[in-house]
């Protein structure tokens, strides 16, 4: 049978879907009790919109899918941390995690397959990178873990909060992250407070300030350390937008989004960026922004160059920096057993970037 091109509904945002409806000859709010279906239903199956007309189903289920991409692998670890590998395509899949803590529930999503910056210590790294993420696949990780998780005993969602934090570079698929972003925030899509969703970058400037100028939600900054020395070594996105450029763009995003704070990602390695004069220079680098900063014990994972620092020196470079004021916490590893922890997730990416290949030649190189 000849596949037909259908519009998936998850790749658009409320306007989108206006406009598109209009198309269809519809008056926008049928697109309006669409999204509530969908989003608030869980439903992908026009046949069951029972407030739409009859013809109208008709229309759609020939011309429209609600489709997110496959889920194929279901994983739960020892501390209830759940993962999912999500199939976007033949040969790629990437992975969605939720964690689930006192009062709350977070899922955290992948924005790209693979990645291509070449953060140091990081798995995704190591996977390379094949392309976006599209808007139905980003939407699509959230649609089907609310479905998957269902309602506490009072009928709320277990998804409390989103963050941007999975495999890929939000702000570098910025095209596709703002729609979804638009929907995750909208009544008639998740309908998250815009404190709940979190979007983390490494600092791609250029789009930070978009971000900034187009949308309200939290913002996680991937600092790991204080200056461009280390910086440019560790994330190597620093070459391009070295610190004092991305320290620009955060008080630009501050000053446009009064009473917000910035979210310091900060992963701890033993003796690279860890020591009591690093935490003292991150305090300087600092100064004046409302901050919280995140310290995240380094996770390993197959073929890892760097060790995580021992509790006692995260302890004392958590100390300097609260002895200044900054409220520092700890980020608890969760989902370990199962790789799920930050920096672990890998997926499936047909690598474009030959990086996977090319790691593996350095490294026989090194041996040899
Ligand atoms: N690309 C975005 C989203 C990744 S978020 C960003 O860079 O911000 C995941 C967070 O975990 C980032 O701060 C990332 O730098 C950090 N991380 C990556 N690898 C890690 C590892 N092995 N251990 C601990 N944290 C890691």
């Amino acid at each position: 049978m000849a596949e037909v091109l259908r519009n998936n509904l998850l790749s658009m945002d409320r306007a989108a879907l206006e406009a598109y409806f209009e198309r269809l000859g519809e008056k926008p709010f049928r697109a309006r009790q669409v999204m509530k279906w969908v989003y608030h239903q869980g439903e992908t199956d026009f046949s069951a919109m029972t407030d739409l007309s009859k013809a109208l189903r008709e229309k759609l289920a020939a011309t429209a899918e609600v489709r997110p991409p496959r889920v194929i692998a279901d994983q739960l670890s020892r501390d209830g941390t759940r993962k999912w590998l999500m199939r976007v395509d033949a040969g790629n899949s990437v992975e969605t995690v939720f964690i689930p803590e006192e009062g709350r529930g977070t899922l955290c999503i992948s924005s790209q397959v693979g990645c291509a910056l070449d953060c140091q210590f990081c798995a995704t790294a190591e996977q390379g990178f094949n392309r976006n993420l599209d808007v139905a696949e980003i939407l699509g990780q959230i649609w089907h873990a609310d479905r998957l998780l269902g309602r506490d005993e009072n009928g709320n969602r277990r998804l409390t909060n989103i963050v941007l934090m999975g495999m890929g570079e939000p702000l570098a698929n910025f095209r596709n992250v703002l729609p979804a972003l638009r929907v995750m925030l909208d009544d008639l899509g998740f309908g998250f407070s815009k404190r709940r969703v979190t979007l983390s970058t490494s600092g791609v400037v250029s789009n930070l300030y978009r971000l900034a100028d187009e949308i309200d939600v939290a913002l996680a900054v991937s600092l790991h350390a204080p200056v461009d020395e280390i910086r440019d070594e560790i994330v190597p996105i620093n070459r391009k937008w070295p610190l004092a450029e991305l320290m620009d763009a955060c008080r630009y995003y501050i000053e446009r989004h009064p009473g917000r704070h910035i979210t310091w990602e900060y992963v701890m390695l033993d003796g690279v960026n860890d020591s009591e004069a690093e935490a003292r220079q991150v305090a300087k680098l600092l100064a004046g922004i409302p901050s919280k900063i995140n310290l995240i014990p380094f996770n390993p994972y197959p073929g890892a160059r760097y060790r995580r620092s021992s509790d006692a020196r995260i302890e004392r470079f958590r100390k300097v920096l609260q002895d200044k004021d900054f409220l520092v916490i700890t980020r608890k590893t969760r989902g370990d057993d199962i790789d799920a922890a930050c920096g672990q997730l890998a997926g499936e990416v047909q690598d474009r970037s030959r990086r996977q290949e090319r790691r593996a030649a350095a490294r026989a190189e090194a041996v040899s």
